[in-house]
């Protein structure tokens, strides 16, 4: 994970002052609820950001239209990089809270250009639980998302 952590309060954080322009990019696309630029840190040539124009800290704080709308420049930026790089692979990469490896917490996607040996490390630690522990997830999930848990 990138060692840059972002520790401004929400709505002065870096995205927020880089959407304002008060800071520079090298921006790539914007439109009125997405932004997208270079990221500084550059883990393959062509890697770019993708971030909501509004402070949403993560995805969870996203509103249905902005999750959609991130994921569309997205797409759109991983056409150019293809256009642009011709990278043998693609990685997109959204993470949330500090756990989950998020170090700014403003809503964002990393489109990754992606190589072969390109130091990129990450594990997957498969457990394969038991059939009827999987069905307990599931059933966990489709009652939350019966009860409804937009917001
Ligand atoms: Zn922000």
């Amino acid at each position: 994970m990138p060692m840059f952590v972002d520790t401004s309060p929400p709505g002065q954080c870096i995205f927020c002052r880089l959407v304002a322009g008060e800071i520079p990019s090298a921006k790539v696309y914007e439109d009125a609820l997405t932004i997208a630029f270079m990221d500084i840190g550059q883990v393959t040539p062509g890697h770019v950001l993708v971030a909501t124009r509004r402070h949403a800290a993560t995805l969870l704080d996203a509103t249905p239209e902005e999750a959609a709308a991130a994921m569309q420049t997205a797409h759109r930026v991983a056409l150019a990089v293809r256009a642009a790089f011709d990278p043998p692979g693609l990685m997109l990469l959204q993470a949330n809270g500090a756990l989950g490896g998020q170090t700014v917490a403003h809503f964002h996607m990393h489109v990754v250009p992606r190589h072969e040996a390109d130091g990129i490390a990450f594990t997957w630690p498969r457990k394969e639980p038991p059939a009827a522990v999987l069905a307990g997830y599931a059933e966990r999930l489709r009652a939350a998302l019966q009860s409804g848990t937009r917001d």
